[in-house]
């Protein structure tokens, strides 16, 4: 299917056996709501493991020898009942006026975890115009103003944490390595975003996890550092992974879950697809049922240059989400 991207020339995991330099704070979980059963443990007290609740974005042939967490069928289903059994609990404890209100608009404070191995750019340390960069591409994706659905959701850069530790670097996902990074440096309730920047494993551009009612104390998105607007990664680098990490963490699926058969992505006015589009493949249509296949939205895999739009189906999905697990 034509040329392949350039891919990143992928460095070894640089471990170093130096001293850790943590420069953190760890006080940040006390500003979890008391409601919210945050917990600092690892993953495996959570109901489910932390994989199946999160979701990558992966260059085309890329060294990824899996999609860590494309989900099955009985996986999506779980979800979607999980959905419906969050907002039944929340309608519970909402009294009068509260029972029905729910939020239209929501402003999500947003903290950014950069992860380096050293001072170097390469070691990690981009500049903060690149971070103020993406909340702006998050802010434009969301809000429409690039051609899709508005959303309304916003995004407000609270903080930028940076990072320096070797052993944390790149990022590896799925690894006790990745979950001790977000167990250390995961902060605010539910409705914070928080973003891990670094270099990734397996050719990766990112991963997320879904929303879940007990808050997770690996909750997030990650993302290449080099994905950013003005990053080195050829292609990608218009900050599209961070738009389309940030919608599976407000519950979105790929449009190409599913395939052709069933519910597909949960969303309505998404056409089924056959399987992920990469590049540009205009006119692309793998499924009979619907229409051509959906290669601009922001939950395909195709490059940043050829995605630009939410469909109100998705934006009524994540307000849903928010409602249902995220909202105060
Ligand atoms: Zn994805």
């Amino acid at each position: 299917m034509g040329p392949r991207p350039n891919l990143l020339t992928r460095r070894t995991a640089g471990v170093a056996s130096t001293t850790l330099a943590l420069l953190l704070s760890t006080a940040a979980v006390g500003v979890v709501p008391a409601a919210s059963a945050f917990s600092a443990a690892p993953a495996e007290v959570c109901a489910e493991p932390a994989d199946v609740h999160s979701d990558a974005r992966v260059r085309p042939g890329g060294g990824a020898k899996h999609e860590p967490n494309e989900l099955t069928l009985a996986e999506t289903r779980e979800r979607e009942a999980d959905m419906a059994a969050a907002l039944r609990e929340r309608a519970r404890f909402r009294t009068g006026a509260g029972a029905t209100v729910t939020a239209t608009a929501v402003t999500i404070p947003v903290v950014v975890h950069v992860i380096q191995e050293n001072s170097t750019r390469t070691g990690g340390n981009i500049p903060d115009s690149m971070i103020n960069s993406q909340i702006n591409v998050l802010n434009q994706s969301f809000g429409g103003a690039t051609g899709g659905a508005a959303t309304g959701f916003s995004f407000q850069l609270q903080s930028i944490n940076r990072v320096t530790n070797p052993s944390w670097y790149p990022i590896v996902q799925g690894s006790s390595a990745e979950r001790s990074m977000k167990s250390s440096l995961r902060t605010g309730g539910k409705n914070t975003l928080n973003i891990y920047l670094g270099e990734l494993s397996d050719d990766l551009l990112g991963w997320a996890t879904f929303p879940t009612r007990r808050l997770s104390s690996t909750d997030g998105v990650v993302v290449l550092n080099e994905s950013l607007p003005g990053g080195t990664a050829t292609n990608y680098n218009q900050g599209d992974t961070g738009t389309h990490e940030v919608g599976h963490w407000l519950n979105l699926y790929h449009t190409f879950q599913g395939g052709c058969s069933g519910s597909g992505d949960s969303v309505s006015d998404t056409a089924a697809e056959a399987s992920p589009a990469f590049e540009c493949p205009t006119g692309r249509d793998t499924c009979t049922a619907s229409g051509v296949d959906p290669i601009t939205n922001f939950m395909d895999y195709s490059y940043d240059s050829c995605m630009y739009q939410f469909t109100p189906g998705q934006a009524s999905r994540m307000l849903t989400a928010w409602n249902a697990y995220r909202a105060a």
